[in-house]
Order: C-alpha cells, then sequence, then structure tokens
C-alpha cells in the first residue's frame, strides 16, 4: 500500500481546522405528534457567530438543546468540532462541557456565592484545583465586568449582573461553543446591551456561537449568520444583513413585520 493510500484511510472524524465546529445532519425530532425538527442540516465553522430567529414556538429553544443533548433526537446526527455526542454516561457529561449554554433564566445556584457559581462548574467536572479554579473564576468576572461582586449572591445583583456571571460561568469550563437562548429577553431594557457587550466582545474574540435572539442590532453588528425558523424547519439561511434588508420567504417578511 502507498503512502498516499494509507494516508486516504485516516479516520475523518480526527478533528482539524477545517472541521466544521457543529454540524447536524438530517436532524429530526418529534415530541409526541408535533414534528418539532424537521431535517436540519446546518455546518457551523469555527468562530462563526449564527443568529437565530423564528416566531415563538418554531423550534429555536429545542434547536439549541439538542446541540448538547439536553434534548434526545429522533434521528440523524449532531457533530461538536467532530465528534458525535454519545447518548449518555460519562463521555456525554465531558463533551456537554464542550458546550456552554445560556438561558432566558439567569439559572445561578441561589445559595451560593458569585464566585462559588463560577468556580463550580471547573472544580466538579474539570476537577481543577480551587486556587486555580478560583484565579481563573476571578479573571472571568474581571472579563465581564463584575470582579467587585464575587461575594454576593445572586439576589444582590441586578438582572444584567447576573446573566453576565452566567456569561462567565458558562466560560470557566472552556467550552468550543457558546449557546446562547434569548439571554437578553428577561431583562430590563436598561440592562440588556450590557449582556450584549460581553456577547460582542466574545465574538470579536473568535468564540463559535449560536445565539437565539431578536435584538437586530447585535445580530447586524456581531452576527456572520441568521438561520430564520418556522415550524420546525430551517427557511432561510443568509447573511444578517440580506435576511433583515430583503428576506426571501414570506414567512421571513411576515415575521419580520411584526418585530421591526
Ligand atoms: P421556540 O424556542 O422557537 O419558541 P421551542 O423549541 O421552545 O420553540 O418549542 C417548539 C415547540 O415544541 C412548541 O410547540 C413547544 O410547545 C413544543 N415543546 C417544547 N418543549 C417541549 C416538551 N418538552 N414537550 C412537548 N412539547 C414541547
Ligand atoms: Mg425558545
Amino acid at each position: 500500500m502507498t503512502s498516499a493510500a494509507a494516508g486516504t484511510e485516516k479516520p475523518s472524524d480526527e478533528p482539524d481546522s477545517t472541521t466544521p465546529m457543529i454540524s447536524l445532519s438530517q436532524v429530526e425530532k418529534h415530541f409526541g405528534d408535533l414534528h418539532v425538527l424537521q431535517d436540519i442540516n446546518i455546518e457551523v465553522p469555527r468562530g462563526q457567530v449564527v443568529i437565530v430567529v423564528g416566531p415563538s414556538g418554531s423550534g429555536k429553544s429545542t434547536l439549541c438543546r439538542t446541540i448538547n443533548r439536553l434534548e434526545p433526537i429522533d434521528s440523524g446526527e449532531i457533530r461538536v468540532d467532530g465528534t458525535v455526542l454519545p447518548a449518555e454516561g460519562k463521555a456525554l457529561a465531558k463533551l456537554r462541557s464542550d458546550v456552554g449554554m445560556v438561558f432566558q433564566s439567569f439559572n445561578l445556584f441561589a445559595h451560593k456565592t458569585i464566585l462559588e457559581n463560577v468556580t463550580l462548574g471547573p472544580l466538579k467536572v474539570r476537577k481543577m484545583k480551587k486556587d486555580q479554579a478560583r484565579e481563573a473564576a476571578l479573571q472571568l468576572l474581571e472579563r465581564v465586568g463584575i470582579a467587585n461582586q464575587a461575594d454576593k449572591y445572586p439576589a444582590q445583583l441586578s438582572g444584567g449582573q447576573q446573566q453576565r456571571v452566567a456569561i462567565a460561568r458558562a466560560l470557566a469550563m472552556n467550552p468550543k461553543v457558546m449557546l446562547f437562548d434569548e439571554p437578553t429577553s428577561a431583562l430590563d431594557p436598561e440592562m440588556v446591551q450590557e449582556v450584549l457587550d460581553v456577547m460582542t466582545s466574545l465574538a470579536k474574540e473568535g468564540m463559535t456561537m449560536v445565539v437565539v435572539t431578536h435584538e437586530m442590532g447585535f445580530a447586524r453588528k456581531a452576527g456572520d449568520r441568521v438561520l430564520f425558523m418556522a415550524d420546525g424547519r430551517i427557511v432561510e439561511d443568509t447573511d444578517p444583513e440580506t435576511f433583515f434588508t430583503s428576506p426571501s420567504s414570506d414567512r421571513a417578511k411576515d415575521f419580520l413585520g411584526k418585530i421591526l
């Protein structure tokens, strides 16, 4: 056998810089009779910021949740950095920690301090040493602008600050991908921008991100790509400028007419 032929037999799922960071192929999912995800095919290259928009109930949250297997799929395949997510067990916990997720509700542990909220994952899942976890957490809190609140409890912080802690907590696991599911929609309007600013800087630093949001300013500034979902399908897949100025489908025109 020639070495060239041997080269072609290398396992194709060895990740390299050209491997998509996220790939979904022919993904199908039902909730009972509801076909919530229909033939979803997406490849997200490293560093891409994907904005997901669409009417309520179109499957945006379910799509996010399948990417780290918070929701199982019926068929199809999901890969993160070239690796198929296992269905369960320790390998799943490890791979799941490669995917950080930030939800609409901040989901911080109320009885733990801000610092403890951020160090918990690294201590438990990453088995990091205490001093190292603390050091890393303080740096992350600095990065999201709340290092001086480290010893407070979540209830003592504003919604915008809590959501920035939630971002720091996800980043503490050193994820390859960050998923954001309507991260600003539960916030008072004056706090939206401070969270979007943190997300914008994360995008600029090259993080691969999937962001469900209707914040058009953010989508246009930080987004590389827009997926428009309706009834469990991806109806449009284009760049933000095209989507917001000249959507091609009637569904998207109708949707934009309601939110703009
Ligand atoms: P979106 O985030 O776009 O608003 P979701 O992904 O939350 O949409 O929901 C898509 C559809 O799936 C909705 O009709 C919703 O009611 C339904 N759904 C979501 N989660 C569940 C569940 N755990 N069980 C049954 N139906 C669900
Ligand atoms: Mg949702």
